[in-house]
């Protein structure tokens, strides 16, 4: 099997993590894509999440309908802060079978080297990432190449793709839900009834 696992904090879950979830899965030729759901991860640290449960809700709300979809708890289930290196040791050693790539959107893609262990990441696990048509990927691959080498830069514009853009963040949402605003159109319609339902965000 191909095996995507797409991570993130999903703080809102929204219609971008669902693109490029598609854009993987399609111009990849994944059998399944796992939606990660964070813990406490060390990038967001400054800042509070909504509760992992209702996070994790979320995102099987909006991962259900898709029978390729389907949503991972275990950063949640773990104790302490969360590294991606740890999660991908697992995952790889779980599937030795399987062709596991792990799933990056194209602007988190310069954080990489910030990333603990990220040359090891990219040696242990595929790297996939979408980005709209037109971007230029090339200053993002000189950083990387700079970085972890040629041979990693080459694996990882290797694993590009393109999808359609999403202009959407989790950010947007909260700040739209803060101030009272619809958010219709920028995700599940099942999500923004949960979040209505749980009183999240407002
Ligand atoms: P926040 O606004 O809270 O920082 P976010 O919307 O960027 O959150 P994350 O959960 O941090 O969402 O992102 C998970 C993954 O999805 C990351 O790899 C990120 O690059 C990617 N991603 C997020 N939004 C989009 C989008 N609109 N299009 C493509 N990829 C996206």
């Amino acid at each position: 099997m191909r095996l995507g696992f797409l991570g993130g904090t999903f703080d809102p879950v929204h219609e971008g993590h669902l693109a490029l979830a598609r854009a993987c899965r399609d111009g990849a030729a994944l059998d399944r894509v796992v939606f990660v759901v964070a813990g406490t991860p060390p990038h967001k640290l400054d800042r509070r999440l909504a509760p992992a449960k209702h996070r994790l809700a979320m995102v099987r709300l909006a991962a259900e309908p898709d029978p390729g979809f389907v949503v991972d708890d275990r950063e949640i289930r773990r104790e302490g802060i969360g590294y991606t290196i740890d999660t991908v040791g697992e995952i790889v050693r779980e599937h030795p079978d399987d062709d596991c790539f792990w799933i990056i959107g194209a602007d988190t893609l310069p954080e990489l080297p910030t990333w603990r262990e990220a040359a090891r990441l990219i040696d242990t696990i595929g790297i996939l990432s979408a980005t709209r048509p037109g971007y230029d990927p090339e200053p993002a691959i000189a950083v990387l190449d700079a970085q972890f080498g040629t041979v990693r830069a080459k694996r990882i514009s290797d694993g590009f793709l393109e999808m359609p853009p999403a202009a959407v963040s989790s950010t947007e949402i909260r700040a739209r839900l803060a101030g009272g605003e619809s958010v219709a159109g920028l995700g599940p319609d099942r999500v923004a009834a949960y979040i209505a339902a749980n009183g999240l965000y407002s």
